[in-house]
């Protein structure tokens, strides 16, 4: 049993750059701070080739930016530290396998209105801004996001309100993009504002990283204000369990009591969380802190990721791992968001050993095989 520890991520290295702990606890301060240029991240780090060259060449891609909090969580010298892993890119990203597609999952094809998904007959994702507090080297839409590829993210929420208001079908609506979060309080609240205003919109919900990348923007203000728009669901992007600090553990405390229902989404990713003993650790560390594990992705088909994904045998293998050997709350779904836009589809390791007119023979997971019988035909006439 290895003991569950929430540590700070300051005072790391940053304690030597004279920083306040006003400045470091101020989210304007650590996204003006955010590493970004070779030379800071050499001042920190020592790269191996690899990432040096994926630094100098990435750049028209997708942007490298680290916010000091989560900069702090890398380890300086070793390259496979799951958290340089997710944050630092690689000269692999410049390699292309046939295989992969600038969008995977088919999102720009099932926009009625740009920056509007709408895939599911009763939900839709709507893309509201193309920045991050830090960017992710697997980002399922680099083709859009960061702003300095050649795609450029085109929203237009007069648009999509105007869509959601006429489409009454739409009763969950997911805000992406990018993260709504790094939007300010009053620019937030405009958007929900009119989001909670029309009556078969049953509940709203953001996804974001910023408690992750960026715990120091989950103010007392802004709790606040999103109390204001219950239901309120949050999905948060945790990978790793160290990513798990105190301050992260705060912030979503603060979340948590200003009664936001939050769930997290993990990719699953070469050398960061590919194994059973790290999800085990971080789901449990999750419902610590009041999250419930939703989704474990199979990583998309994104161009110049194939370094960071696995075989899909490995996502089965983390699931029988965790089910029925910790809490059924800190069980993820497994699924993989099908190339061509075909949505999220369910992958789960098999229990069904058997199953014919008489009986079904199940697995447990352990193993052991049982038997239940079918049900026979009832003889009362109903
Ligand atoms: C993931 C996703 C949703 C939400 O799916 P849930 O399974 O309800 O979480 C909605 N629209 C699109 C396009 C998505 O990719």
């Amino acid at each position: 049993m290895t003991e569950i520890t929430f540590t700070p991520s300051a005072p790391g290295y940053w304690a030597d750059a004279n920083v306040s702990q006003e400045d470091w606890n101020s989210a304007k301060w650590q996204l003006k701070n955010r590493i970004s240029s070779l030379a800071d991240i050499e001042k920190h780090l020592t790269l191996c080739e690899e990432e040096r060259a994926g630094i100098l060449l990435t750049g028209t891609k997708l942007a490298t930016a680290v916010t000091p909090h989560y900069f702090n969580l890398i380890h300086p010298t070793d390259p496979n530290c799951p958290m340089r892993r997710q944050v630092i890119p690689r000269i692999e990203e410049t390699h292309t396998d046939p295989s992969e597609l600038a969008d995977p999952c088919g999102e720009d094809s099932h926009m009625p209105v740009p920056g509007l998904v709408h895939r599911y007959p009763d939900r839709v994702l709507f893309l509201v801004t193309d920045r991050c507090a830090a960017y992710c080297r697997y980002c399922t839409r680099s083709r859009v996001v960061s702003g300095v590829s050649d795609q450029k993210l085109e929203t237009q929420w007069d648009a999509a309100i105007e869509y959601l208001k006429k489409t009454p079908q739409v009763r969950d609506v997911l805000l992406s993009g990018g993260d709504p979060l790094l939007f300010s309080d009053a620019k937030l609240e405009k958007l929900l504002s009119k989001l909670h205003a029309i009556p078969h919109i049953q509940f709203i919900r953001i996804g974001s990283r910023i408690p992750i990348f960026l715990p120091q923007r989950i103010t007392p203000e802004l709790c606040a204000m999103l109390k204001k728009f219950h239901p309120l669901f949050l999905s948060i992007h945790t990978n790793h369990p160290a990513e798990l600090t105190s301050e992260v553990r705060d912030a979503l405390g603060r979340l948590a009591d200003a009664g936001v229902v939050m769930g997290n989404q993990s990719v699953l990713l070469d050398r960061v969380n590919d194994s059973v003993e790290v999800q085990k650790e971080l789901v449990q560390k999750l419902l610590m802190c009041r999250v419930r594990p939703y989704y474990l992705y199979q990583g998309d088909l994104i161009q110049g990721t194939a370094h960071l994904r696995t075989g899909i045998s490995k996502g089965i293998e983390i699931i029988e791992g965790l089910r029925g050997h910790t809490s059924g709350y800190a069980i993820p779904q497994y699924v993989v968001d099908a190339p061509g836009g075909g949505g999220k589809i369910p992958v789960n390791p098999q229990y069904v050993v058997e199953s014919n007119t008489e009986h079904t023979i199940l697995r447990n997971y352990e193993g052991k095989e049982f038997t239940y019988p079918e049900a026979k035909p009832s003889k009362i006439v109903r």
